[in-house]
């Protein structure tokens, strides 16, 4: 076997598994095609009943993007945070909506919709047409309403309006598919409002299985890459995604999908969560406690968060290295207590704890290091950097950029060589068990599980529908 070395991980226990992986990839035939499921509304919104097969189209290889994520036509109140909606989310079922909800703003029909060039401003347009600077002016002279007006981006539009008289009326100047701002002009005042539409929200879900690396996997699934790096940063205090992830791993996720106008225009919050990893499940729910920001739980009320990121570089920077077929080999070396990132030169470092430097500078074969200290119990170390970030002195904030990664000391190419210590002593970054976010406060307990429990519901169906699928 020749095997490219992915990554040197230097730890003893983990042996066992990355044989058996390695074994697992040379069968290379195995395909596991990412699971392409088309889920009713019966399967989620019943729950109690049969995984309906009926539902799922014929070719369960299909790459098609388009069959994994399904958009629930549910027509939901803008702001899912308010407890009472997302009830709504999970028990009502849902009106297919067939028609766009909102209405288009139709175009005035003595008006004029006129696309703005570069280099445009309002005056520009108003001469154009033909029409007087004296309302440029006395337009912009109402002054913070219309200052966006003072700057016009290229491919806005401008919608200007006539009346029976062909005069100019007012305006509306679209701004962006939320936000128009609208100038009108009667009885010889001007007066601009700001208009902000509401997407209609539907629920959306999507599940994939791991052939390969959470991302790619995930695109394949059809996922845009925002809501990638939102489910990665909902498991990222449990799951180093660049070095822990296995071949056979799983997701199912529900989420918000904002339409306006019938058009899917992005998406919107995760809702629920779990990820398969390595045989081990992690689930989590969004739950907004009252005037406490948004954050996601496990089903018994504990925080995902952490004090501490799993993994100290972004996984996609380690991932994106070998291209498609990724291997991690186990490459001992005598006495190394600490995990080897293979990632390109120059990617950032992030700090994994709230924490001060203790130690910036070389160290030996460690080369370019940072020590981090993490109150009185934890320090975490970072080696063979290429450079530091002049900006990350003394205190850092979890996720901060420390430095970059290197091969300086002993090194045989760019990796960071990453250390966590637990009262002094050396410990698995990647399965070390760390200390937890604030948990649900008692006083919200029954209200979080009963905000919870239909979309953990939703999770179960996903998983049983998948099941289905496999079999
Ligand atoms: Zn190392």
């Amino acid at each position: 076997m020749n095997y490219r070395s992915f990554i040197k991980r230097d730890y003893k226990l983990r042996e066992s598994a990355d044989k058996t992986f390695v074994k697992l990839l040379n069968r290379r035939s195995i395909v596991i095609a990412s699971l392409s499921l088309l889920i009713g509304t019966v399967v989620l919104f019943s729950i109690e009943s049969e995984p309906v097969t009926a539902n799922v189209p014929g070719q369960l290889a299909e790459k098609s993007s388009s069959a994994t994520l399904v958009s629930q036509s549910l027509t939901l109140p803008a702001h899912i945070e308010t407890e009472a909606e997302a009830e709504k989310v999970s028990f009502k079922a849902p009106p297919i909506v067939t028609t766009a909800a909102v209405a288009r703003p139709t175009s005035n029909q003595k008006g004029k919709r006129i696309k703005v060039r570069k280099g445009d401003t309002l005056a520009a347009i108003f001469s154009r047409n033909n029409l007087s600077s004296r309302d440029v002016y006395n337009i912009i002279a109402l002054g913070k309403g219309t200052k966006g007006l003072k700057r016009l981006r290229p491919g806005q539009h401008i919608r200007l309006s006539f009346n029976e008289q062909g005069k100019f009326s007012g305006l509306v100047h679209e701004i962006d598919r939320f936000n128009s701002l609208q100038v009108s002009y009667k009885n010889q005042k001007y007066a601009a409002k700001h208009i902000t539409r509401k997407p209609e929200i539907r629920l959306a879900y999507a599940s994939g299985k791991i052939t390969n690396s959470l991302f790619l996997d995930a695109q394949r699934a059809g996922m845009a890459q925002s809501l990638i790096m939102e489910l990665a940063a909902i498991f990222g205090w449990d799951i180093d995604f660049a070095l822990d992830i296995r071949q056979g791993d799983s997701f199912n996720l529900v989420y918000e999908e904002q339409f306006l106008d019938g058009e899917k225009i992005r998406h919107g919050n995760i809702l629920a969560a779990e990820f398969v990893n390595r045989g081990r499940t992690f689930r989590a729910v969004r739950y907004t406690a009252k005037n406490k920001r948004a954050d996601y739980y496990t089903p018994n009320g504990h925080n995902m968060r952490k004090a501490f990121l799993r993994s100290p570089v972004d996984f996609r920077r380690i991932s994106s290295r070998f291209g498609k077929r990724k291997h991690p080999t186990l490459k001992r070396t005598k006495l190394h207590t600490g995990v080897d990132y293979a990632a390109n030169r120059g990617t950032p470092i992030r700090a994994t704890g709230d924490g001060k430097i203790i130690h910036r500078g070389r160290k030996g074969g460690y080369g370019k290091t940072i020590i981090i200290r993490h109150g009185n119990k934890y320090s975490t170390l970072y080696a063979h950097m290429s450079s530091y970030n002049r900006k990350a002195r003394g205190r850092v904030k979890q996720g901060q950029i420390i430095g970059y990664v290197g091969t300086t000391g002993r090194s045989t190419g760019p990796h960071l060589h990453y250390e966590f210590r637990v009262h002094g002593t050396h410990r698995n970054p990647l399965t070390v068990k760390l200390p937890s976010a604030a948990s649900i406060d008692k006083r919200y307990k029954k209200d979080f599980f009963d905000k919870t429990r239909g979309l953990l519901a939703q999770l179960d169906g996903l998983r049983r529908t998948n099941i289905a699928l496999a079999e």
